[in-house]
C-alpha cells in the first residue's frame, strides 16, 4: 500500500517561491504513525510542489487553518484522478463537514489513536467518512519521526516536539481550544529523537527546532529535559513565553543546554489588550527586564506582536517600531489579530457581528477578517504594511543586529542568527518584497451564527461547533 502526505504551504510574501528554513514535525511524524508495510512519501510544499501524477492509495492532507481552500484544491484534483482523499489537523477538528465536501475522510482530533483504524479500512476498502478521536494521547511511547523523508532541501531539518498544549488560557489561541491543558512527553523519548538524527552538514546535525507551544509551561519538565541535554551539545531554538525569564535556574539551563533563540508572544505594549484577550502571564512594565534577561544568558529574542486589538489606534500602534527597539526585541515579527474558527476571540466577534468574511485564506495573520473597532480594515491592512517596513529598515536592522553586544563569546551562535534574521528581512524590505497584507481572498459577509454540537475529549467537555458552513 502507498501512502502520500502532504504539508500543504502557501507563500506569504511577494516573491516568496519556497520556504526552506525549517522543515514542520507533522508530515513526518504522521509517517512514523504508520505500519511498516505501508510505502509512505511526503510531499511539502515549502520545497517542492505537489506531484498529481502519482500513484497512491491514500493521500493525507495536513494543513493550517489558512491554508484550508488551497488544501481543497489539492483534495479535488486527486479526487478527480479517482485518488482518495483524508485530511486532518485544526480545520478539519472544528469544520469537519466543510472539508468532507473535498476528502473523503477526515481526522478529528489528534491522529494517534485513529490512525491504524484509518489504514485498516483502507486495507478493506471500507474508508469511514469520519475518524473522531475521543480522547487526548498521554504522548507515550509515540515513535520517532521519519526523519529520513524530510527534504534535504531545508537549511533547519530537525523538528522534535516534548509537550503539547499549553496550561494558558489566550483567548485568541486555536491551541488551546483543541488540545486543552498540557501533556508532556517521556524525557527518555525526547532525548532518543534529538539522538537519533543524521543531518547532512554541521548545522542541521546541530540544531534542533522544538516545535512545542510552550516548552517550558512545566518548569520542572522543562529543567530536567535540558539537564538531560546537556552533554548533547546541541544548539535549540523554541517557542515558550515570557515568564520564562524569571526563573533564573531554568535560564541557566536552558542557555546551558544549547538554547539560541526563544519566539516569545509579546503581542502588546497595552496591558488592558493583554488583560482582555486573556494572556494575564505578560505584564508590560515586566517586558524589557524579561528581555534584558534572556541577554544576559546569551539567547536571542524573538518577538510576535499583534495589530487590531480593540484598544489599538492608529496613533498608538505606530508607535510599535520604536517601542520594539527601546525593549531589546532581537526580531519582530507583525500579525493582524486572526480570531481562528472556534477560539473565544472568534465567538465574542462572531456575536458582535464583526466577523467579516468566511474566506479561510485570509486568517492567515495579514487580513483583518473582522471589523476593528478604532479604524477601517484599510487603515489596519496598510499600518501593518507601514509597521513593517518601518521595523525591518536599515536603521532599525541594523539598530538590533549590533545593540546588545557583546554576547558571550561561548553565544556567538546567537548573534549569527540575530544577524541572518535581521539581515534577511532587511534584504526582503530593500528588494520590495513585502508580505502580502490584504491580498487574498474576496470579501464575503458573515451575518449569520454558527451552531455549537458538544463533544467530549478526555472527560473535558469542548465546543465543536458544525454546520457553520450551511449557516453562512
Ligand atoms: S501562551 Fe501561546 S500557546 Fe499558550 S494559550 Fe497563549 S497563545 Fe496559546
Amino acid at each position: 500500500m502507498n501512502i502520500e502526505i502532504i504539508g500543504v504551504w502557501e507563500s506569504q510574501y511577494e516573491g516568496l517561491k519556497k520556504n526552506r528554513v525549517t522543515a514542520t514535525l507533522t508530515p513526518y511524524y504522521l509517517a512514523a504513525l504508520l505500519p511498516s508495510d505501508v510505502n509512505v512519501t511526503v510531499r511539502d510544499e515549502q520545497v517542492r510542489p505537489v506531484d498529481y501524477n502519482i500513484d497512491v492509495d491514500l493521500v493525507a492532507i495536513t494543513f493550517l487553518i489558512s491554508n484550508a481552500p488551497h488544501a481543497y484544491e489539492i483534495a479535488d484534483r486527486f479526487h478527480k484522478r479517482g485518488t482518495p482523499v483524508i485530511m486532518g489537523g485544526f480545520h478539519a477538528s472544528f469544520l469537519p463537514e466543510e472539508d468532507l465536501e473535498h476528502a473523503d475522510a477526515v481526522v478529528i482530533g489528534e491522529a494517534e489513536d485513529v490512525f491504524p483504524e484509518v489504514i485498516e479500512d483502507l486495507k478493506h476498502g471500507s474508508l469511514k467518512r469520519i475518524y473522531k478521536s475521543t480522547k487526548l494521547h498521554p504522548l507515550k511511547g509515540l515513535p520517532v519521526p521519519r526523519y529520513d523523508l524530510i527534504e534535504k532541501d531545508f537549511i533547519l531539518n530537525h523538528p522534535v516536539q516534548a509537550t503539547r498544549g499549553c496550561p494558558f488560557k489566550c483567548k485568541f489561541c486555536s491551541v488551546v481550544s483543541l488540545y486543552p491543558g498540557l501533556r508532556v512527553r517521556p524525557i527518555d523519548e525526547v532525548i532518543r529523537d534529538i539522538t537519533c538524527f543524521e543531518g547532512r552538514n554541521y548545522l542541521q546535525n546541530k540544531m534542533v527546532v522544538f516545535m512545542d507551544n510552550n516548552l517550558i509551561a512545566n518548569k520542572r519538565y522543562a529543567k530536567e529535559l535540558f539537564r538531560k541535554m546537556l552533554p548533547l551539545k546541541k544548539w535549540w531554538a523554541s517557542q515558550l513565553s515570557i515568564d520564562m525569564a524569571k526563573d533564573k535556574e531554568l535560564m541557566r539551563l536552558a542557555a546551558k543546554s544549547g538554547c539560541v533563540s526563544v519566539y516569545i508572544g509579546i503581542e502588546s505594549f497595552s496591558q488592558e489588550s493583554l488583560k482582555n484577550i486573556g494572556k494575564h502571564q505578560n505584564k508590560v512594565s515586566d517586558y524589557k527586564n524579561a528581555i534584558k534577561t534572556f541577554h544576559e544568558y546569551g539567547i536571542y529574542v524573538q518577538g510576535s506582536l499583534i495589530i487590531g486589538f480593540d484598544e489599538d489606534t492608529l496613533e498608538s500602534i505606530s508607535k510599535i517600531p520604536n517601542i520594539i527597539q527601546e525593549l531589546g526585541i532581537d526580531i519582530p515579527y507583525l500579525h493582524i489579530l486572526t480570531p481562528f474558527y472556534g477560539t473565544e476571540l472568534f465567538d465574542r466577534l462572531n456575536r458582535e457581528k464583526r466577523i467579516l468574511t468566511k474566506d479561510w485564506s485570509r486568517y492567515n495573520f495579514l487580513n483583518a477578517v473582522f471589523r476593528p473597532k478604532n479604524m477601517s480594515v484599510d487603515e489596519l491592512h496598510s499600518s501593518h504594511l507601514e509597521i513593517w517596513k518601518e521595523m525591518h529598515s536599515v536603521s532599525k536592522a541594523f539598530g538590533r543586529t549590533f545593540k546588545n553586544l557583546p554576547f558571550p563569546i561561548s553565544r556567538f551562535s546567537s548573534f549569527l542568527w540575530k544577524f541572518l534574521d535581521n539581515g534577511y528581512f532587511l534584504s526582503q524590505n530593500l528588494m520590495g518584497k513585502y508580505p502580502l497584507v490584504g491580498e487574498s481572498g474576496k470579501e464575503n459577509i458573515c451575518t449569520t451564527k454558527s451552531t455549537e454540537d458538544v463533544f467530549t475529549i478526555g472527560g473535558l467537555e469542548k465546543t465543536l461547533k458544525s454546520g457553520f458552513q450551511k449557516q453562512l
